[in-house]
């Protein structure tokens, strides 16, 4: 049961939950969740069940946290580093 759960705005561990239940670190317990978009573009809406806080698609059903997060790309990674695809020089034959 050592299931530590991140902050929805950042990567650090959530520690209390915002006003929409949804857990995050104490530098973003006042913020709000924005509205989040499906993979399908539906809009989700917040539910709150048995485990806490989810969103749920009215096309797709329960969307976890985590992959609403994923979707919306709210958690801000390290720039990727550009990959400089070289194109070899095609052969015509
Ligand atoms: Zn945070
Ligand atoms: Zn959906």
């Amino acid at each position: 049961m050592s299931n530590s759960t991140n902050c929805l705005f950042c990567s650090r561990q959530a520690v209390i939950k915002n006003k929409q239940k949804f857990p995050v670190c104490s530098a973003h317990k006042n913020e709000d969740i924005p509205e989040m978009i499906c993979v399908c573009k539906e809009i989700l809406s917040i539910k709150e069940g048995k485990f806490g806080a989810f969103f749920l698609c009215p096309s797709c059903g329960p969307i976890s946290t985590k992959k609403a997060v994923e979707i919306n790309n709210m958690q801000k990674k390290d720039p990727q580093r550009t990959i400089t695809v070289r194109s070899d020089e095609v052969d015509l034959i």
